[in-house]
């Protein structure tokens, strides 16, 4: 059964790791090594099974092979997930003993933060392995990677603008933020910079106030968002937030946002072309995080942010690649993100060969 999972999207290596004395139940998966070590996230999570748990890893691992592929980046993908719950399960020692597990992988798999992990329980997996990137607070850390992200987005942002209204300014343009969290915060500051007008919402009352207060912004209900008379629309909260039942009621020609796994199905990603509105792919709009962790990793000759914001200016161009290829293949953005980078996976697994 595992062997059939692991066909479907043709993953390389699966390590269960497994210590009962420590409480340690987790799953390694490496998707593709094809362009170089898979990197990847951990991340803890009370999965109600076993099977949930190597779905979610096999899902996150070659997406993040599809990311580093299509920003150009020599990383190929993989993620971890440690069964059990953040708030009570989780130790030092269960940690401990994952860092020799990524240890054992020799490099081929590269850790790093995600859901349920913070920058001391790296430290607890750092002690066991040296793969091992993103510890906010340690010497040459690439450090938080929203700002990183934001300025991706907004690069993407302004490559729909020109696609879209033959101008790549933001200025005067309507922008509906669905969340104001770390990355949409960090965008907001480059909108409003730039003369955008915009428009936000969120379930977090303190987050609205400080927004408020200190851009002046227009609040809606995190309901009403989808309804705003707007230019481009932009997921920054959770992911599946584009779907049948609001599809309809967007009104923007531009969707361009941070959130991972915006579209609900295939079928909104379709519709989206249907309806003639310009699709940023996710993964590729929103990878100026993992871009600015690539330049922490010791081949990089250690972290330099402004080579790595450089890198993530180039989110711009890969954008308007996208969706160049996807008007004159007449197929939708989302399917040609994922052509490009499994074009450049095929490339370096012929290579290698
Ligand atoms: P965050 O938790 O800081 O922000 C999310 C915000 O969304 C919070 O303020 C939360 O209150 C708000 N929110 C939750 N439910 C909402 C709803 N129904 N309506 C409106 N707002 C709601 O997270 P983040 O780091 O800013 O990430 C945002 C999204 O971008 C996530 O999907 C994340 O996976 C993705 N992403 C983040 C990064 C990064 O560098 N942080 C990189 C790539 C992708």
């Amino acid at each position: 059964m595992v062997f059939e999972k692991v066909d479907a999207n043709d993953h390389e290596q699966i390590l269960y790791c497994n210590d009962q004395s420590v409480g340690l139940k987790a799953i390694i998966a490496i998707h593709s090594t094809a362009l170089g070590p898979a990197t990847g996230g951990c991340r803890i999570w009370n999965y109600s099974s076993e099977s949930e748990a190597l779905h979610d890893v096999l899902r996150l691992s070659k997406g993040m092979t599809y990311k580093s592929s299509i920003s150009g980046l020599n990383w190929g993908g993989g993620k971890a997930v440690i069964l059990g719950d953040p708030r009570t399960t989780k130790t030092p020692a269960m940690l401990e003993r994952f860092g020799e597990f990524v240890n054992r992988l020799g490099g081929n798999y590269i850790t790093a933060k995600d859901m349920g992990i913070d920058a001391d329980d790296l430290r607890s997996i750092k002690k066991n392995t040296s793969h091992i990137l993103g510890i906010e607070g340690e010497k040459n850390s690439s450090g938080n990677p929203s700002p990183a992200t934001a300025w991706g987005v907004l690069f993407g942002m302004q490559s729909c603008a020109q696609f879209a209204f033959n101008a790549r300014s933001l200025k005067g343009m309507r922008i509906a933020l669905q969340g104001l969290g770390s990355v949409a915060y960090s965008l907001l500051e480059h909108l409003t910079a730039e003369g955008a007008e915009v428009i936000g919402c969120d379930i977090d009352e303190a987050t609205l106030e400080k927004a408020v207060k200190q851009y002046g912004i227009e609040i809606v209900s995190p309901d009403a968002i989808y309804d705003v008379k707007c230019d481009i629309f932009s997921p920054n909260a959770l992911g599946a937030t584009l779907n049948s039942k609001t599809l309809p009621r967007i009104q923007a020609k531009i969707i361009a946002g941070a959130a991972n796994n915006q579209l609900d199905t295939p079928e909104v990603g379709y519709a989206l072309e249907d309806r003639g509105i310009i699709y940023a792919p996710d993964y590729a709009i929103n990878a100026g995080g993992v871009i600015n962790i690539y330049y922490e990793a010791p081949a990089q000759g250690g972290y330099q942010k402004a080579q790595a914001f450089e890198h993530v200016k180039r989110i711009g161009q890969t954008v308007t690649d996208i969706l160049e290829r996807s008007r004159a293949e007449r197929t939708p953005s989302f399917i040609i993100a994922d052509r490009i980078a499994e074009e450049r996976v095929n490339q370096a697994r012929k290579l290698k060969k």
